[in-house]
């Protein structure tokens, strides 16, 4: 296999500052959920990208300082310098197949709670805490002297970051999170002194925080600046404005790393955004400056990279998202092997990680965040143990996973699926409005098994546990899935309601198979707050439905906050006319109307209904293990016999790829006992001091 001649350009090497990157893929700095929590998983998480090819790699965000914390969140601390030794290894580890090692460092103003340090935060200007949570404490409005503190901080971390074997420094002042960008933009500098009203004044600060970086380190780190490509609202540091200053300063970094406003902005799903859907924000900037600029757009397509070269418009591809869901897209394309790039589906299930405190995991790459707690790869794997072969029931995530990592491990890998279309639930999801590119879990895992000649795939096999007990598998995996339950059973009602049965009442599994209810008056029922409720509800719509959506939560898809979509998914149902109903939910569903109740107060309302679509929770198809497990399984030569995915517990599609990897990496392990399950690090104590109790 050899790379196409077009993509060339995507190897050439290229300067930044004082250093000179190997190729044009550029890693931009991006959260794990693991931070200073989990050093070691962090770390060998960026080895991978350095061995699958990245140019350029960076740490996420790194806390120069305890005035400036964004506790609950854990991201990189750089406080002193007992936190040089991680972030060392760190940079070892990227540094470790000829990458530029990048740290971003952060001050985070007036989006720092800091609910850790207890320190009270600094502003450009003061006011509340800007946070997702709406955290009741505001930051102080920093002094002449506290600018110089901050200037010092600055100069304390770079010192430590080149102490540490870093680079690149990046100073971030995007996605409204550093307080560069808060000095940039009229909407948080309100000041009145040298820092603040002109252009130049609100640049002042950046100048000289770049002049003390050069100083600091004597010019041999390269100073990266990311910077927002546009931030809404009158008072926003707009694309008109961030172009002047770059026009003004087109020599101030030694690279440009530009990125879309808020994080919801720029790092979209797929259901909202497509690939490189940037482009018009940043086209023209190269014109502006003589320093290299890079930029993101979930590119995953060769091509697609080498027109942003080509065109002018970047000359680096920055990618996160990419990176994660195939830390060795860089080397694949290198040496031409395009049909083995595992493409990022857009699904922000690795944002979560971050956003709920977890450890980011990544619904294409299972490796993600395990490569050292688990010892996976997500290329590699483990040679198969004494067993020679498995059989797996169901091709969805969970069974195309299990199946592909299986016969990667060298076992003869039987997968046998009830229906002709491989991929289970994401074959059905991936015709709902926006979801297509989930379709990429199911191909990308098809695609890999295809060549293999240990794999043998049978469709349209739905098997009975006789089947199974015949067909001599040494190990078996039942991953059946699961369906949608008709009732409102989920969270909230943990029983069934009264339902009256001439109300035509519909599950997301109908809906999926091509049963909509047509120009019908239809309550959607969320108590299940991801996408589906609103995913269904455009669906709906597109038919000429009338739509209440009524959910118990105080917001539609609630826990889509955690994917970046809360805002864009109401926007997009108002949009369309849907009507919402918030904290109700059913309490009897009647034959024209479903009667209402008032999470909070219990008051009751009439709603006039034609028909009713539920979107509350999954029954696990569990009934072919349980029969399987009924009979004498273990007489029929099967060494274990195992319910997994969805099938065992329903979760988001990454949790059925994990459960999937799960399995095939647990084939002929040895029992581990008691023993936790992964490998994890624990804070040094230090020295027990007497003058303390
Ligand atoms: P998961 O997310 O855990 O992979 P899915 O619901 O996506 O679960 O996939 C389960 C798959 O199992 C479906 O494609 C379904 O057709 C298949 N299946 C269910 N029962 C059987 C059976 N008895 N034999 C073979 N395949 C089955
Ligand atoms: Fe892409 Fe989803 Fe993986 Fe994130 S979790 S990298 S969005 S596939």
């Amino acid at each position: 296999m050899t790379r196409l001649p077009a993509h060339d350009i995507l190897f050439t090497p290229m300067q930044i500052g004082p250093k000179t990157a190997k190729n044009r893929f550029y890693q931009v700095p991006h959260c794990n959920g693991g931070g200073y929590r989990d050093p070691s998983a962090v770390v060998e998480m960026r080895r991978t990208k350095a061995e699958g090819g990245w140019g350029v790699i960076f740490t996420e965000q790194t806390e120069i300082h305890p005035t400036s914390e964004i506790t609950p969140f854990i991201e990189q601390h750089l406080w002193d310098d007992r936190d040089i030794p991680a972030l060392a290894r760190m940079a070892e580890a990227m540094k470790s197949h000829g990458a530029l090692a990048g740290i971003q460092l952060a001050y985070s103003g007036i989006n720092g709670p800091n609910l850790y340090s207890r320190e009270v935060p600094l502003a450009v200007s003061g006011g509340p805490i800007l946070t997702f949570t709406s955290d009741p404490v505001q930051a102080r409005t920093m002094d002449r002297e506290d600018i110089r503190d901050l200037r010092r901080w600055f100069r304390n971390a770079f010192r430590r970051s080149q102490q540490a074997g870093f680079d690149l420094v990046c100073l971030y002042g995007a996605h409204g999170f550093g307080i560069l960008q808060h000095f940039l933009s009229r909407a948080t500098n309100h000041r009145t002194d040298e820092y603040g009203g002109s252009l130049e004044n609100r640049a002042r600060f950046l100048r000289e925080v770049v002049e003390e970086a050069r100083e600091e380190t004597r010019g041999e780190v390269a100073v990266s600046l990311r910077m927002s490509l546009h931030e809404a609202g009158a008072y926003g540091f707009s694309n008109a404005e961030l172009r002047d200053f770059i026009e003004m300063h087109g020599d101030l970094p030694d690279i440009w790393d530009l990125a879309h406003g808020t994080w919801e902005n720029c790092s979209g799903t797929s259901r909202f955004k497509p690939e490189g859907a940037q482009e018009d924000l940043v086209k023209g900037i190269k014109a502006l400056t003589p320093k290299p600029v890079v930029g993101v757009g979930r590119f995953t397509s060769p091509d697609a990279m080498v027109r942003q070269i080509r065109s002018g418009i970047l000359d680096f591809i920055g990618a996160a998202r990419p990176s994660i869901a195939d830390p060795f897209l860089p080397v694949k394309v290198e040496e031409g092997r395009y049909e083995e790039i595992r493409e990022c589906i857009g699904c922000n299930i690795c944002v979560s990680g971050d956003l709920t405190q977890g450890l980011s995991r990544c619904t294409q790459n299972t490796a993600f965040m395990e490569e050292w707690r688990k010892g996976w790869h997500p290329d590699r794997a483990r040679p198969k143990g004494a067993s020679e072969s498995v059989l797996i029931v169901g091709a969805g995530p969970t069974g195309l996973e299990a199946a592909l990592q299986a016969a990667r491990r060298g076992y003869q890998v039987t997968l046998a699926e009830a229906s002709t279309t491989l991929g289970g639930r994401v074959a059905r999801e991936r015709a709902l409005p926006g979801l297509s590119a989930w379709g990429r879990v199911a191909d990308y895992r098809t695609g890999q098994m295809a060549p293999m000649p240990n794999v043998e795939i049978y469709r349209d096999s739905r098997l009975t546990a006789e089947d199974i007990l015949s067909m001599g598998a040494e190990h078996v995996a039942i991953a059946t899935g699961s369906r949608w339950r008709r009732d409102a059973v989920a969270r909230l009602h943990l029983h069934p309601i009264p339902t009256d049965p001439a109300m035509a009442l519909y599950t997301p599994d109908d809906l999926m198979a091509g049963n909509a209810p047509e120009d019908r008056r239809v309550t959607l029922y969320d108590d299940d707050h991801f996408y589906m409720g609103s995913v269904l509800a455009e669906l709906l719509v597109a038919k000429g439905c009338k739509v209440d959506f009524v959910t118990p939560a105080v917001k539609v898809a609630e826990w889509t906050d955690n994917t970046l979509e809360q805002g864009t998914i109401m926007r997009r149902l108002l949009e369309i006319g849907v009507e919402i109903h918030l904290s109700k939910a059913p309490e009897v569903i009647g034959a024209q109307e479903v009667i209402l109740g008032c999470t909070w107060t219990g008051r009751q309302s009439a709603l006039a209904a034609e028909a009713v679509v539920m979107v509350t929770s999954r029954t696990p198809d569990d009934g072919l293990y349980h029969a399987t497990r009924a009979l004498d399984w273990q007489g029929a030569g099967i060494r274990s016999l195992k319910l997994i995915g969805d099938a065992a517990a329903p979760g988001p599609i990454a949790w059925a790829t994990y459960a999937g990897r799960t399995w095939a990496e647990e084939l002929d392990a040895p029992d581990r006992g008691d023993d936790l399950p992964f490998r994890r690090e624990i804070a040094e104590l230090l020295p027990h001091d007497p003058r303390t109790p």
